[in-house]
Parts: structure tokens; sequence; C-alpha cells
């Protein structure tokens, strides 16, 4: 029997019992409840503890391989090379947006150099200069 069987039996003793032959027995049924009770309970932590130690060597080794695999992405040396890839591809497009987006220009008035943002489709467009103020096309100059 397990304690709540046990207990089950005890509550039976207290209900149907007659008074004079419940005591002793229903003394010693208490006792073998609580035996049982507490014997459960020791295994219970018993299991627990053992539950406790799997997770505690489980995590050390999810440590340990991640350990690895840090070393073996160091000695491959990705992690350095993702950087430096995502770090020239920005510089690149920096550049052409630079050398793609704004166009050099001396005004036929003052001679002024300056430079203009270039628009697609609108090469023929009328340019100010931002020195004089003179107006010219923009797609005249050869
Ligand atoms: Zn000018």
């Amino acid at each position: 029997m397990n304690s709540k069987e046990r207990i089950a039996y005890l509550r039976g003793l207290l209900d149907f019992m007659p008074k004079e032959e419940k005591e002793t027995k229903v003394y010693s049924a208490i006792v073998d409840a609580l035996a049982a009770l507490a014997a459960e309970l020791g295994e219970q932590a018993k299991l627990l503890e053992l539950q406790r130690e799997d997770y505690d060597s489980l995590a050390d080794e999810v440590d340990d391989l991640h350990d690895t695999l840090y070393q073996l992405e160091e000695s491959l040396g990705l992690e350095e090379e993702d950087e430096s890839g995502v770090y020239e591809e920005e510089e690149d497009d920096g550049l052409e947006e630079m050398t793609e987006s704004y166009v050099s220009m001396t005004c036929p008035a003052c001679a002024y150099s300056f430079y203009y943002k270039y628009e697609e489709g609108k090469e023929d467009g009328k340019l100010i200069c931002p020195s004089c103020g003179e107006e010219f096309s923009r797609g005249g100059a050869p």
C-alpha cells in the first residue's frame, strides 16, 4: 500500500471501527501511513536529486559544445570574414552613390565649379549657379 491507500484505510478505521478496537489499530495505521509517506517523500527527493544531476551534466555538455563550436568558428575565421565582408559592401555602396548621383559642373558665366545632383530624365533641365545665380542648361555643355 502506498501512503494514499494507507490514509484511506485509516479513514475507514476511524469511521467504522468500534471504539475499543479503534485505538490500537488506528495508532498503528497512523504510524504505517506516516512511514509510507516518509518513504515516498524520500524516493521523490532521491529522484529529484538524480534529475538535478542529469540536468547539471546536460548543461555542462551544452556548455562544452558551445565552446567547441566557438573554437571551430574562430579557427575557420568565420566571424571575422563575415564582419569585413559587410563593411566592404557598405563602403562600396557609399562610393557608388557619390559618383552616380552628383556631377561636377562649371558655370559658363562665372566659372564657379560646383556639384549638382544628377537626376535621370532631367538632363535637359535648367541649373542655377549657386555663385552668380545665372540660369543655364545642364545638358548644353559639350
Ligand atoms: Zn556662375
